[in-house]
């Protein structure tokens, strides 16, 4: 793939886009005024566009792109007595706009779900085959951002079809997609080199833990999220790399029989998702499962897949109404390893 650097006014840049929407839908980072938690808060979730302005480019989203590939509820299938028909999806092309921290969460969506076993999940792929992505540059970091100690701040070596920066008045693009190459040229001021924006820095850190003791999964230290997590799971809704889902069937009839069947996003935080047949119910504590998820996030994806689940996005910090911080927790958990072999050291020693 050949990389091409162009520059567009506002206006040049914006015909780019409706030229674009004609193909694809656009999927992008959008402002919601008044819509936030709070009254009189706005908050950044997805959309589609059809234009520049409807884009938010400033601030971080407050909500991942995921709900395009793994939508909050989705209908698979219906189903009659004898018969199941595959629900249609929309056949066109989407063209998603996300940051580095999202571009490396795709990496990471792809494989759970398509090479975590011997088949792809085929209602994931029939979606994901349909869908582009331009990477959005960071010109400054966030509040609660801590993708350069996660290893996500860049996302060059990914695929995409175009980065875009918006500096002084000017949209700057790389371009990796040639067929978009025509559409480009037409309406750009000049080409020149460019490299997407990334941040080299973040305010908040993380010292992630090498080796992980059993001694961490009995913690005492996960009694605070017991006390002060209250399992609302908004945490997991809006972290781009949870993949969990419960599925649903929905009945027409009052026999069962005909119906449809949904996947739905489930979080580990919340009541019922440990329930298993005969009454059974694991990790009733908070603290358990906050244990659960955070050793998923920074341990056990990558003991099965070699990197880190988390990106350090920061929206389950930015998002929990408790304020609990998941960046904390990280660095919680290296401090009591290191208290552990500390003591292991003293014992020896005596
Ligand atoms: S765990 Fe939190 S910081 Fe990490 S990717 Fe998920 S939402 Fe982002
Ligand atoms: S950590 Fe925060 S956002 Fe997540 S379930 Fe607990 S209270 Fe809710």
């Amino acid at each position: 793939m050949g990389k091409r650097g162009f520059i567009f006014s506002p206006g040049g840049f914006n015909s780019v886009i409706e030229e674009l929407s004609k193909k694809y839908l656009i999927y992008a980072p959008v402002l919601k005024v008044g819509e936030g938690r709070f009254t009189d808060t706005d908050v950044v979730r997805y959309d589609f566009v059809n234009e520049v302005a409807d884009i938010e480019l400033e601030k971080k989203s407050d909500y991942s792109f995921k709900e395009i590939l793994t939508p909050l509820s989705q209908t698979l299938f219906f189903f009659t007595e004898n018969d199941v028909k595959e629900a249609n999806i929309d056949e066109r092309e989407t063209l998603v706009f996300l940051r580095s921290c999202d571009l490396n969460a795709l990496k990471r969506l792809d494989q759970i779900y398509l090479k975590n076993g011997r088949e792809e999940d085929y209602f994931y792929a029939r979606i994901r085959d349909k869908v582009k992505f331009v990477l959005m540059g960071c010109e400054h970091s966030y509040e609660d951002c801590f993708c350069v100690d996660m290893g996500t701040n860049r996302a060059d070596d990914l695929d995409f079809s175009f980065s875009v920066d918006y500096i002084d008045n000017k949209f700057k693009c790389l371009l990796k997609d040639e067929n978009l190459s025509l559409v480009f040229a037409n309406n750009a001021l000049k080409e020149e080199e460019v490299i997407p924006g990334f941040v080299t820095e973040n305010d908040t850190k993380v010292k992630l833990p090498k080796d992980v003791p059993l001694s961490i999964f009995t913690s005492d230290m996960w009694d605070e999220y017991t006390a002060r997590c209250i399992g609302c799971g908004r945490c997991n809704y809006v972290c781009p790399t949870c993949t969990c889902y419960t599925m649903q069937d929905v009945y027409y009839t009052d026999n069962g029989k005909v119906g449809e069947r949904r996947r739905v996003n489930a979080s580990c935080m919340v009541d019922g998702y440990t329930n298993v047949a005969g009454g059974g119910e694991y990790r009733k504590k908070h603290g358990d499962r906050m244990r659960f998820k955070t050793m998923h996030k920074i341990y056990d994806f990558r003991k099965r897949f070699g990197y880190n689940m988390c990106v350090g996005c920061g929206r389950c910090d930015t998002v929990c109404p408790e304020y609990i911080s998941f960046s904390n927790i990280i660095n919680k958990v290296t401090a009591e390893i290191a208290k552990t072999d500390e003591l292991k050291e003293v014992q020896s020693e005596n």
